[in-house]
């Protein structure tokens, strides 16, 4: 098929859809056009950009008649940056479509007929991420600049705060940036290999209000490191950790391997419902403790626990649902294929007090048949893949041990549609899924659902 529509056409469209990236989807006979800035349910008048065999791109002339969910984008960057997508989309039209795209996902991709529950949204959808990672760059003129990168690229859209960030970071943001030249730090330069600071981080643990900062510096003699303190307590007084990390590749990375203490503690504390976690540098760790509490809480629900069951904690980071779980079940035994996050996991355990929960590092679909054979079963089965969803090793390991309830945490709509078509084929029932919304104004949602065995069901 020939597109049938050219570059630099000019044509009315109705927008019938949204894609990940954020973009409307328009349909001339039948060919999508993919439209940045246009939302579902609006008339507009665009600009044909670019076309492509199977589709193209366009861009908004004039909305002609708007969604009555579209607002003005609070961000004054929200059209250089990247990292949001929905701005322009009221909180409640971001939650109904979110709500409206896991249904339709569940059933083109999965035929799961399973109701898909209201989205639970936050209260308060601003300034709600703990951690802030922030490329810092020169101009053309030399001077500093600190943002986020605009939309898939490298180029930083220099900024003087975030509206889903800390004040602690938009501190760092316009502050530092300004100090820097006074305490004669140079920002790192990624094309020349120039300058010493490439990043900040900065985390907050929202329940305890402690902050650490992180400088990421090219190399490890840092002359400015106590006026670096020195600055960094100004601008942000309820710091109580500031770090350096060592990183002098050539590299998009943010960490190296090395981090060193310049001023405070090592690590800070935060707590997610009743459990309290270590956070350092570089750990893992939730970017929104409010709604993973509301996730987790979600999960232990469907877990449904008595208090003898023993549960399995598939792909459980630094352990996170199995602490949660571990406050209601006789055992819990968590996999995960980071060592470092194991090691995290442990220690959490331990700073909380649990001797119910056992952690081992490797991959979920070898270590836990492997568990099984050594006879340590599972009532409940919990899993939390990445967005690739479970590997079709631990799928069929489910359905071979058939554990009474399995609790599906998911990131990624489409891999949890299949997986869970896999699961009903092979004797279980979904209950229902309930999507939480952890990242507003992106296109993000993560679901979690219960699964039981049919058997049990009665069914
Ligand atoms: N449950 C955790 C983390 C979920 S993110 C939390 O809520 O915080 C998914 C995790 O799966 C990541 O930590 C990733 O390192 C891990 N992972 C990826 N592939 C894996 C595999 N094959 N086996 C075990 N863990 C894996």
């Amino acid at each position: 098929m020939s597109a049938p529509v050219k570059k630099n056409d000019r044509l009315t469209v109705y927008i019938e859809d949204l894609t990940h990236d954020g973009n409307g989807v328009a349909k001339v006979d039948g060919y999508p056009l993919f439209i940045q800035g246009a939302l579902p349910n609006e008339t507009a008048e665009v600009h044909v950009v670019k076309t492509l065999k199977n589709y193209g791109f366009a861009k908004v002339i004039e909305i002609l008649k708007p969604s009555p969910d579209r607002v003005d984008a609070p961000c004054e960057y929200f059209k250089q940056c990247g990292g949001c997508q929905l701005q322009h989309l009221s909180y409640e039209g971001q939650l109904k479509w979110k709500e409206n795209m896991v249904r339709n996902v569940m059933q083109r991709i999965g035929k799961i007929d399973a109701p898909v529950l209201p989205v639970k949204g936050i209260e308060e959808p601003w300034h709600y991420r703990n951690k802030a990672q922030i490329p810092f760059s020169s101009n053309e003129a030399g001077q500093a600049i600190a943002g986020f990168y605009k939309t898939k690229s490298h180029s930083i859209v220099d900024m003087e705060r975030c509206l889903i960030q800390t004040g602690e970071a938009d501190a760092i943001l316009a502050g530092l940036k300004k100090e820097l030249a006074a305490i004669g730090i140079q920002p790192y330069n990624e094309l020349s290999h120039e300058g010493m600071l490439r990043h900040v981080v900065i985390r907050k643990a929202r329940a305890t209000g402690e902050v650490m900062v992180v400088l990421v510096t090219k190399k490890k003699k840092f002359p400015q490191k106590e006026a670096a303190v020195t600055t960094i307590q100004k601008l942000v007084p309820n710091v109580t950790s500031v770090m350096q990390n060592i990183n002098s590749d050539k590299t998009n990375v943010i960490f190296g391997d090395e981090t060193v203490n310049l001023w405070g503690q090592d690590v800070i504390i935060d707590t997610i419902g009743d459990v309290r976690f270590e956070i350092s540098a570089r750990s893992f760790y939730q970017v929104n403790p409010e709604q993973t509490e509301v996730l987790y809480k979600q999960a232990l629900d469907y877990a449904d626990l008595q208090g003898d069951e023993r549960v399995i904690d598939a792909y459980c980071g630094i352990g996170t649902i199995s602490l949660f779980l571990a406050q209601q079940a006789k055992a819990v035994m968590g996999v995960e294929i980071v060592p470092q996050a194991i090691e995290d996991a442990k220690r959490n355990a331990a700073l909380n007090g649990f001797t119910n929960t056992y952690f081992e590092a490797g991959p979920a679909e070898e270590v836990i048949p492997r568990w099984y054979k050594e006879g340590k079963e599972a009532d409940v089965l919990v899993v939390d893949p990445p967005r690739k969803g479970c590997d079709e090793a631990l799928l069929k390991t489910i359905l071979e041990q058939r554990p009474k309830r399995v609790v599906y945490v998911s990131c990624n709509p489409a891999t949890l549609a299949r997986d869970l078509r896999i699961l009903e084929d092979g004797g279980y029932q979904t209950q229902e899924i309930q999507p939480v919304d952890m990242f507003p104004h992106s296109t993000h949602v993560e679901c979690v659902s219960q699964l039981i065995l049919k058997e049990e069901a009665g069914t």
